[in-house]
């Protein structure tokens, strides 16, 4: 997961300051904010899960062992790591792999994980649970920085270290212990519940969550009534402008499309150059792309956030976060364009409004005397809701007026997700599991993710109309978060426990769903 834009987005909440009204001298006039109050569930009892963490530590500590690395040049993958760590999870999980269905998944590479857990009643919509194998590499100039080896499975000072023990390993362990405890307790699931471990979350999921989706939507499956993907973890203080523990549950994510633009002409020696060159030509038609931004609007999913967290923040800008809660599409109030406004002055906030436009690569030439016969750009685009590829195409061919320039999408595009339902029932199954787990002295909200992981394979798709993103491990401090992808990735052995817990209980929970 991609959490340094998770943080980011999130710090919206400080960049509106010293607001002249008073939440009450404005509610008399504005009616919205008598509905505005706090949405958070009340008087969850806690409740305490006995797990084996002995034996769960060695099991995750080993993991981390295996050198699962996704990397960008893909044909530097080691098979030999992968099909390793498999067999670490048959021998370490062992009434799982006797009771539920296993399959191997991924074009080209077929090392994803689809586990079938069948249920009592084949007439209800199944549920699944995400989380992925690979991990990002280690920089050879970050190991010096490291207080531990990262791939050696240290546990000492009552953490588990290592690459993969935050992002995302602990997450298919603490799946695999719980249901492992739910089996030798003879429990059976009344809806199927179905795990799939991705190979390739860190490169995009092409090979892996997309394919495993693929293989699902042809079995025929309608709709999933459940289903939960990593994000942020919890974390004291995530978003900014609240100090409490908060849990955000990402209820939708961006699509991500890659165009290559060309110009194919024709080339000659740079003695008798023409008045254009096919650079030349190509990099105006960039410039006049990166003038014609997408325009700005509101993501439902963001009123979503607003209508959660604008309670919990400053009584100050009461009247503006309701505004956006209460907003409608299509509309723009004074209050909305403020708020735009405020978002739209730094690049991370500002991604949250738009369809983004990012010229990643530019290729043409080879010789200093030469004129190339054609030159190509790559430029990636990160679509809200409805901006498909054919939209954007149109937006591209209106904004550059020049026919010579050709498209391609070279990108195994994904449309901008679903948005969640975040007062469905399964948002509240969550919540409530949530509250089981790490009690009620936390904040609970529903968020826009920018980044994205591998569950966009399924959101993308009609069967997953609710998809809901959340890391279920508690982190001590947004410090922590530099592990993700960063130097001294690390979780507590006793928040470990309680992650285990979170899925041992939320198997319960899916049966009221
Ligand atoms: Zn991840």
């Amino acid at each position: 997961m991609k959490t340094k834009t998770l943080i980011a987005l999130a710090s919206v909440a400080m960049l509106f300051s010293c607001g002249q009204n008073t939440k009450e001298s404005t509610e008399k006039n504005n009616p919205d904010l008598e509905n505005f109050t706090s949405k958070q569930m009340k008087g969850v009892e806690q409740i305490s899960i006995d797990v084996d963490l002995d034996g769960a530590v060695k099991r995750l500590s080993k993991a981390v062992t295996y050198k699962t690395i996704s990397n960008q040049d893909r044909s530097d993958f080691d098979k030999e790591a992968f099909s390793s760590y498999h067999e670490f999870l048959e021998e370490s999980y062992p009434e799982v792999h006797k009771t539920l269905k296993k399959e191997l998944h991924g074009d080209p590479r077929p090392f994803s994980l689809l586990y079938t857990w069948e249920g009592k009643d084949p007439t209800l919509q199944p549920a699944l649970f995400y989380a992925h194998m690979d991990v990002v590499p280690v920089p050879e100039d970050s190991r010096d920085q490291w207080k531990v080896e990262p791939f050696a499975g240290t546990v000492k000072d009552g953490y588990i270290w290592g690459r993969g023990s935050l992002d995302d390993k602990n997450q298919v362990h603490a799946i695999l212990e719980a249901a492992e405890m739910k089996i030798k307790e003879g429990w059976q699931p009344s809806r199927t519940i179905y795990f799939v471990f991705g190979q390739d979350e860190e490169v995009g999921g092409a090979e892996g969550a997309k394919k495993v989706a693929d293989v699902l939507e042809e079995r025929g499956i309608k709709r999933f009534a459940y289903i939960m993907d990593e994000s942020a973890p919890l974390t004291p203080g995530i978003f900014p402008g609240i100090e409490e523990n908060t849990a955000l549950i990402g209820i939708a994510q961006k699509g991500f499309v890659s165009l290559e633009l060309a110009i194919h002409g024709i080339g000659g020696h740079s003695s008798m150059p023409p008045e254009e060159s096919n650079i030349g030509i190509l990099a105006e038609a960039i410039t006049k792309l990166e003038k014609a931004q997408f325009p700005y609007r509101i993501h439902p999913a963001v009123r979503q956030q607003y209508l959660y967290m604008g309670p919990e923040l400053d009584a100050e800008n009461q009247p503006l976060y309701a505004a956006v809660a209460f907003g409608k599409d299509g509309e723009v109030t004074d209050m909305e364009q403020k708020f735009i406004e405020v978002m739209s002055k730094n690049e991370v906030t500002r991604a949250m409004l738009h369809t983004t436009i990012a010229t990643t690569m530019f290729n043409a030439g080879i010789k200093d005397n030469v004129l190339p016969p054609s030159a190509t750009a790559v430029v990636n685009f990160r679509p809200m809701p409805g901006d498909t590829p054919e939209v954007i195409m149109a937006h591209i061919k209106k904004a550059i007026g020049d026919d010579r320039i050709t498209m391609k999408d070279i990108s195994a595009s994904t449309p901008a997700t679903n948005i969640a339902d975040a007062s469905g029932p399964g948002y509240k199954m969550l919540e409530k599991t949530v509250r089981q787990i790490w009690g009620n002295d936390l904040i609970v909200s529903p968020f826009f993710v920018v980044g994205g992981s591998d569950s966009k394979h399924f959101q993308a798709r009609d069967f997953a109309p609710d998809v809901y993103t959340m890391t279920a491990i508690q982190l001590e401090n947004t410090e922590e978060f530099k592990g993700f992808h960063g130097v001294n990735e690390r979780i507590l052995v006793d928040e470990y426990a309680k992650s285990i817990g979170f899925f041992y209980q939320i198997f319960d929970n899916l049966e009221s769903l």
